[in-house]
């Protein structure tokens, strides 16, 4: 949450400054950013912040597609529901909008791994999200379940 404080200015930007939320979430989001380079970023409430991943492709809505999928800094709750323009000169500037949220039910969870049902509008289904190095994860649809 640090990270994602240090690099914006909260009296230039209407994204949430964040307060650390208690209690687990089990809601996610998918937003969709047109930055510099566009991108899905991925998020899921867990442990009181939004795990986040930005997704250069877009999260696969078919089984079988892998997507290159970058953590990026958590991110607070409250960002759930961001939607909106980020400023010029402001880090992400560019206009975001919700592309899909709903539920998530989670089923494993390693350091390098996280297997999960998604309820949303647009995805739906079992996922699996797996490190391939660093930060480098990669996001794939689970075939039937
Ligand atoms: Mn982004």
């Amino acid at each position: 949450m640090k990270i994602y404080q240090e690099k914006r200015d909260f009296t230039r930007t209407s994204e949430p400054a964040g307060e650390i939320a208690d209690g687990r979430g089990s809601r996610f989001v998918v937003q969709k950013h047109q930055a510099r380079n566009l991108h899905y970023d991925f998020r899921l409430e867990m442990e009181g912040v939004l795990k986040s991943w930005a997704v250069p492709k877009g999260p696969p809505v078919e089984p079988g597609v892998r997507r290159l999928a970058v953590q990026v800094e958590d991110h607070p709750v409250d960002y759930i529901d961001f939607a909106g323009e980020i400023p010029e000169g402001q880090y992400g500037a560019g206009t975001v909008e919700i592309w899909d949220s709903g539920v998530y039910k989670l089923e494993e969870h390693t350091p390098d791994r996280l297997e999960f049902e998604l309820k949303g509008k647009k995805l739906a289904g079992g996922y699996v999200l797996v490190r391939t190095g660093g930060k480098n994860w990669l996001l794939l649809k689970r075939k039937n379940k």
